[in-house]
């Protein structure tokens, strides 16, 4: 459809976006922690939840890199939008198109692009989080399909999912091999979401409990095959990752553009900020993390356009990004002075807003452990 938009063009297009129906009502989302609908609409309106998803379900069918593109952008504009669009689009509708039957992609995925459904992904258990291999949560099979027992945490739009991919034990004598996904409707009898988490930042994306009472799912819901799970949900979260390095890039972006803003404004002993040695450092820093976290992860992105293997170099981006980030939020806080340390300015938001990024979709030590593996091999 739009397949040869230069990703220059495209990114103008998302900023517009995201600054004309996103960044305004972002800091109203976090006050109150509700999640801005309008701005889903926004973006659904514009086609951009579909954006790596094949025309014939309604996707644009742009590349990998159009998509961390538009993660970037998004992020700059409000990141709780990003993270549920990151998890929506690049897990869910990915993970259905990459690994569904055509009767699944043919029921679910119209409404996912279109965005008149919201999908989560549930993996985390109380005692299972790092080591995922782990979950409890069990699927008995019956003769209808299978019952879902178990209790899944942190399940980023958890609440507010009308699909949500659980991951569950359906052959526990098999270890890690044991474990199948399943698409489970919100309405499915035995599933409730008992709690919402009060957190430090992404208030404006709810992030659920959901606990599983004898939820009796169809069979023909079992996503990929039976004791595929643990290898759907790796493959899911190397993808994962281009995305919340395409997040911490983009808030490296927006405290660079605050920080230059604000150095150029600010006057103190009779002159902009900017000109203090020491400050014009942090910003120079924000800028070289900028362009570096933004070249790892467009490059992860386009070995995956290409088919290649990019497990080593996703885990990089989303390691070195995300790092970057912290420092680049805490020095936009920092440039800022007092004032960034206020409500009434954005710095500390996004301050808040970053630190999520360094413990979801695999923690930063886990990063490590991978890159480690690909170099080392498995010692
Ligand atoms: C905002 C937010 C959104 C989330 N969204 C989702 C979601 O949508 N779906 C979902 O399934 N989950 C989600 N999660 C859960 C997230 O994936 C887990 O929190 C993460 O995987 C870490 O698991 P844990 O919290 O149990 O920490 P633990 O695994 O207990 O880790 C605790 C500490 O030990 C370290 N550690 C653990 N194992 C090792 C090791 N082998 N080597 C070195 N260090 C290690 C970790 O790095 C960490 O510092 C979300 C979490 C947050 C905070």
């Amino acid at each position: 459809m739009m397949e040869e938009i230069p990703l220059s063009e495209f990114r103008d297009y998302v900023a517009q976006v995201a600054e004309r129906e996103i960044a305004q009502r972002a800091a109203d989302a976090d006050k109150t922690e509700s999640f801005p609908w309008e701005s889903w609409r926004a973006l659904a309106d514009n086609d951009l939840l579909g954006v790596n998803a094949p025309a014939e379900f309604g996707g644009m069918g742009l590349s990998n890199q159009h998509y961390a593109v538009m993660i970037e952008e998004i992020t700059k504009a409000d990141p709780s939008v990003a993270v549920t669009v990151a998890v929506h689009t690049g897990l869910v509708i990915y993970m259905i198109d990459r690994f569904g039957t055509e009767e699944q992609k043919a029921k679910y995925l119209p409404d996912l692009i279109k965005g008149k459904t919201l999908g989560a992904f549930a993996l985390s258990e109380p005692n299972a989080g790092s080591d995922a291999g782990s979950i409890k949560t069990a699927a008995r099979e019956t003769g209808s399909g299978f019952v879902l027992n178990g209790t899944k945490i942190f399940c980023t739009s958890g609440s507010i999912a009308d699909l949500i991919i659980v991951f569950a034990v359906t052959d526990p004598e098999q270890g890690k091999r044991g474990i199948s996904a399943f698409l489970v409707e919100k309405d499915t009898p035995g599933f409730s979401v008992p709690r919402t988490e009060r957190k430090l930042g992404w208030r404006g994306s709810p992030l659920a409990q959901l606990a599983f009472d004898d939820a009796l799912v169809p069979k023909e819901n079992m996503l990929g095959e039976r004791g595929a799970g643990m290898k759907l949900a790796l493959t899911a979260l190397d993808t994962g990752r281009i995305g919340m390095a395409a997040m911490g890039t983009g808030i490296i972006a927006e405290a660079l553009r605050l920080s230059s803003e604000y150095a150029k404004e600010r006057r103190q002993f009779g002159k902009p900020i900017g000109s203090f040695g020491a400050v014009a450092d942090m910003i120079v820093g924000m800028a070289v993390d900028y362009e570096a976290a933004r070249l790892l992860t467009l490059n992860a992105a386009r070995l995956k356009d290409e088919g290649a293997r990019f497990t080593k170099e996703a885990s990089v981006a989303k390691l070195f990004a995300t790092e970057a980030a912290m420092r680049a939020a805490i020095n936009c806080i920092q440039v800022f002075g007092g004032y960034g340390y206020t409500t009434e300015y954005k710095p500390e938001r996004l301050f808040r807003d970053a630190k999520a990024l360094s413990i979801v979709e695999g923690t930063n030590q886990i990063q490590k452990l991978v890159i480690a593996r690909e170099i080392l091999g498995r010692l």
